[in-house]
């Protein structure tokens, strides 16, 4: 745990604030120190053909210790720390043997970490606590990832006696800007499939994320006297907000959650003559994620419509860009990735929390560049401000499941054949159980029987399979 700790810390505390402003990669030089600590760390704990190339991408390998072949698979997180708040001296407090009660991040500026605004800490009562002084986030987005991906390497190197196949770890700068996947040569990287180890709290394994579009409409006006304007003013402003009204009401973030899709509006920005709408479309579902920007052309299109006469050519613009998509469609023809993952944690006593993101990953873009990219709990919370903490024993399990993950990978059918037969006792249970009730009132008999053939049945269904 301490060596778990202090890399984690050393981390934290390298400032590595992205900017969306910048167009270069790295976006901003600062990343570059922590990504080239990080060349030297790999080296150090022993890992092979270590890179970094000139846009701060690092590379590097852990070679196979068997002598059956086994997919490549590999592990990502990226360096960067969200533009939303300051990363400048990171000031990290430890909390051993939280009691349950308020944390003081602040004194002086009075900033409480309260359990009872953020419930998710009672969780972790008794556990070791990493928070922020109150004054910047953390970091443990994503820092806490690469803390457990350098950990479960040092650990898998050290131990050689745990089996497992090549794999390769990947770090990127600008994840916090969308940028983390747009550099990243998956040809060189090479594996089979890969995890961001870049979720939430503990148990999360994620696989299915947004389909998104971002939309910008131009709304055009007329400027004429006002006293002299009857018929002839067009205000751009009253017809932007004629078009966000034709939106559907209740299809917006603050009223979605789950598989819910919405369009977000984000930006207004008007006067009379011109008056520019920004917004952003969000669906799991691929064919409504489509009938969303085709409802958004169609009110454009009833407004151009109505104002064809008067305006003499299109009064409203719009331009529609998808941004990226549900990586679920990538990962379902391998679902195995997933359901690696998901042994890994019940193997080790962790609930996995299997639940779409509404948001994408650098997994989503990976998934569709050729690279398989579930993502995994890297174990922090509040993400992007001063609230961010992170559980110390939850970055210990995310290293556990790494190497777990890397041990099921390497075993025939990756460990996976013990949990089909899970699968089909459960499933006969609940089966049983209901017919029970149903039956109750019908004749005994014929329950008996049919209990009778299931049970042979189901073993001579288990014995095929071994
Ligand atoms: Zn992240």
């Amino acid at each position: 745990m301490q060596n778990i700790i202090d890399r984690f810390i050393s981390y934290v505390t390298i400032d590595t604030q992205s900017n969306p402003k910048f167009k270069s990669t790295p976006s901003t030089k600062k990343q570059w120190d922590l990504a080239n600590k990080l060349v030297e760390e790999l080296k150090a704990i022993g890992m092979q053909d270590v890179t970094i190339d000139k846009k701060a991408y690092i590379m590097a390998t852990l070679p196979s210790n068997v002598e059956h072949e086994v997919p490549v698979i590999g592990f990502v997180s990226h360096f960067d720390t969200s533009p939303d708040f300051s990363g400048t001296n990171v000031n990290p407090q430890i909390i051993t043997d939280y009691d349950g009660n308020d944390i003081v991040l602040n004194e002086e500026q009075n900033i409480i970490l309260s359990p009872d605004y953020f419930k998710d800490l009672l969780q972790y009562k008794r556990q070791t606590l990493i928070t922020t002084d109150g004054t910047t986030l953390l970091g443990a987005d994503d820092k806490a990832g690469i803390t457990e991906i350098v950990t479960a390497m040092e650990y898998l190197i050290n131990n050689p006696e745990i089996k497992h196949g090549k794999i390769q770890v990947g770090f990127t700068p600008d994840e916090e800007i969308g940028r983390g996947a747009h550099f990243f040569d998956v040809e060189k990287f090479g594996a089979e499939w890969a995890y961001t180890m870049d979720g939430s709290q503990i148990g999360e394994l994620e696989y299915e994320n947004f389909n998104a579009a971002g939309a910008k409409i131009t709304f055009k006006g007329k400027s004429v006297h006002p006293g002299y304007a009857k018929g002839k003013m067009i205000n751009s402003m009253l017809i932007a907000n004629d078009f966000i009204s034709q939106l559907p009401a209740n299809e917006v973030p603050e009223k979605t959650k789950g598989y819910e899709g919405f369009y977000h509006v984000h930006h207004f920005n008007g006067s009379l003559e011109e008056t520019v709408v920004e917004l952003i479309i969000r669906d799991h579902d691929s064919k409504l994620f489509e009938k969303r920007k085709k409802n958004i052309q169609k009110i454009v299109d009833k407004i151009n419509a109505k104002f064809e006469k008067q305006f003499g050519e299109a009064i409203a613009i719009v331009e529609i860009e998808d941004q990226y998509y549900n990586m679920k469609e990538k990962v379902l023809p391998v679902k195995h990735i997933v359901d690696i993952a998901e042994k890994a944690m019940l193997e080790l006593n962790i609930k996995p929390i299997i639940k779409p993101i509404r948001g994408g990953t650098d997994g989503s873009q990976l998934s569709y560049m050729g690279l398989p990219c579930p993502n995994i709990f890297a174990g922090g919370h509040n993400f992007h401000g001063k609230y961010e903490y992170v559980p110390v024993e939850s970055m210990q399990k995310a290293v556990e499941v790494i190497v777990k993950i890397a041990e099921l990978t390497a075993l025939p059918n990756f460990g996976l054949e013990e949990k089909a037969e899970i699968e089909t006792e459960e499933k006969i249970k609940p089966k049983k159980e209901k017919k029970s009730k149903k039956e109750k009132e019908k004749k005994d008999k014929k329950k008996a029987k049919a209990r009778a053939k299931a049970k042979s049945k189901s073993k001579d269904k288990k014995k095929k399979k071994k």
